[in-house]
C-alpha cells in the first residue's frame, strides 16, 4: 500500500507502492522499468498520469541531453524519465494541501521556480536561477518536470500545486495536452511582449507552437495575423487556427509578402518558430521600426545577424524558454471558451507502452504528424466503455 506520512490518498484512485516508467538510458534508449511512486512534499500533488503530447525539446532530450540537466549534468543513465506535456487526475495530496481534490482533473505547467530567489521573486519563476539545482544535499524547490526532475512518461508524476491548471469534463484528454504548448504562445505574445489588440503578428514556423502562436495572436484579437512556412498543409491548419494570411516561403519571399499583406508595412511582432538560421533577419525586416521579435526555437549552429539593421531601427528581441507567469492559465480559458480549435494540431495517438514508435512519428513526422499524443491503456479503456454505455 501506498501509504507516506502525510500523504492524503482515496481509495476512488487507487495508488499502487511501484509504477511503470519510462527511463533514459543512454541517447536514444528509453527503458521501460519498474520505479517506486513518487511522493509528494509540501506544497506538490502526485498526478496519475492520463495522456501526455510529444514535443520537439523530448526528442532533443532524449538524443542529446539538453536542456535537460540532472544532478548537474546530462540526463543520460541517472534513472530520469522525460515528458512534460501531461494531463491526469490528481491522486494524492502532499502535506497541507488544500487547494486542490483528490479526482480533480488537471493539465500541468513544466516549471516550479524556487520561489526565492530573484526571478522568482519578479513572478518569472520560468526563468528561476535556481534551475536544477536539486540534487545531493540540495533541496531548492525548483522543479522543471522532464527536464530537471521526473516526467509524465510514466504512471504518476509529482507536481507542485502551482503548475497546476483545472480543466472541466468537456475538455478531452487529448485537448488539455495541449494547453501548455498555447501557454507558451501567450506568454510570448503577452507577458513578455505586451500585445494589445489591434498589433500586427507575423508567426515564422508552423509547428505547434507556432500554429497555436497564430490561434492566441487572434484570439487576443491582434491583426493581421500572417504565418509563413513551407509546407501548405500546415498552413491550411494554421488558416483554420484563425491566421488572416498565410504565405509559403517556397513560392514568395516572405518579406515582400508580410508588408503587401500588411499594407505596405512592417508589422508590431514577429514569433519566430522556425528556427532557420536566417529567420531572425528576416524577423528584423518584417517587422516595422520600435516591433518586437519574440524567438521560440533555436537553430542548432551559431547565427549570422545583421546587427545594423536591428540597432537602427529599435528592434527589440526577447528569448522565451516555456510557458510563464500563468499565461497556461489564460490559454486554458481561451480554450475552455473555444475561441480556437487546439486539437487541430493533434494528429497520432498511441499507447504508452509504444512509446519509442510515438517519439519516431514525431521526430520524422511520419504521415506530416504535428502533435503526438501518448495514453495510458488503463484510460483509453475507460473511454471506450463511456462511449459505449
Ligand atoms: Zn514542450
Ligand atoms: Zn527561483
Amino acid at each position: 500500500m501506498y501509504a507516506p506520512p502525510g500523504v492524503r490518498t482515496d481509495p476512488a484512485i487507487p495508488v499502487p507502492e511501484m509504477m511503470k516508467a519510462w527511463v533514459l538510458g543512454d541517447p536514444e534508449e528509453l527503458k521501460l522499468v519498474d520505479k517506486p511512486v513518487p511522493v509528494p512534499k509540501k506544497a506538490e500533488v502526485l498526478v496519475r498520469v492520463d495522456a501526455i503530447a510529444i514535443c520537439a525539446t523530448d526528442l532533443d532530450v532524449v538524443s542529446s541531453g539538453p536542456p535537460a540537466m540532472i544532478q548537474g549534468g546530462t540526463p543520460f543513465n541517472k534513472n530520469f524519465t522525460p515528458g512534460h506535456e501531461y494531463m491526469g487526475t490528481v491522486a494524492a495530496l502532499g502535506p497541507g494541501v488544500d487547494e486542490f481534490r483528490i479526482g480533480d482533473r488537471v493539465t500541468v505547467e513544466i516549471h516550479a521556480g524556487c520561489g526565492q530567489c530573484k526571478r522568482c521573486r519578479m513572478g518569472m519563476y520560468t526563468s528561476c536561477l535556481n534551475y536544477g539545482l536539486n540534487y545531493g544535499d540540495v533541496d531548492k524547490g525548483h522543479r522543471a518536470n522532464g527536464f530537471t526532475s521526473d516526467g509524465g512518461f510514466a504512471e504518476f508524476a509529482v507536481n507542485n500545486i502551482n503548475t497546476l491548471i483545472k480543466i472541466s469534463d468537456d475538455m478531452s484528454d487529448e485537448e488539455a495536452t495541449l494547453v501548455v504548448t498555447a501557454g507558451t504562445s501567450m506568454y510570448g505574445l503577452t507577458e513578455l511582449g505586451g500585445l494589445i489588440a489591434g498589433e500586427s503578428v507575423v508567426v515564422i514556423g508552423p509547428g505547434p507552437i507556432g500554429l497555436l502562436g497564430a490561434a492566441v495572436a487572434k484570439a487576443l484579437g491582434a491583426s493581421p495575423v500572417i504565418l509563413t512556412g513551407t509546407r501548405d498543409n500546415r498552413l491550411k491548419t494554421g488558416l483554420e487556427l484563425g491566421a488572416d494570411h498565410v504565405v509559403n516561403v517556397t513560392r514568395e519571399d516572405p518579406v515582400e509578402a508580410v508588408r503587401r499583406l500588411n499594407g505596405g508595412k512592417g508589422v508590431d511582432y514577429v514569433i519566430e518558430c522556425s528556427g532557420a538560421p536566417n529567420a531572425i533577419n528576416e524577423a528584423g525586416r518584417m517587422l516595422n521600426r520600435g516591433g518586437k521579435m519574440c524567438l521560440a526555437a533555436f537553430p542548432h549552429d551559431p547565427a549570422l545577424i545583421d546587427v545594423a539593421h536591428l540597432v537602427r531601427n529599435n528592434i527589440y528581441i526577447y528569448g522565451i524558454r516555456g510557458e510563464g507567469r500563468s499565461a497556461t492559465h489564460r490559454a486554458q480559458a481561451f480554450m475552455a471558451a473555444k475561441r480556437f480549435d487546439a486539437t487541430k494540431i493533434h494528429t497520432h495517438t498511441f499507447m504508452m507502452e509504444d512509446l519509442p514508435t510515438a517519439l519516431r512519428y514525431a521526430r520524422d513526422r511520419v504521415e506530416d504528424a504535428i502533435k503526438v499524443v501518448v495514453k495510458m491503456p488503463r484510460r483509453a479503456a475507460e473511454q471506450e466503455l463511456r462511449k459505449a454505455s
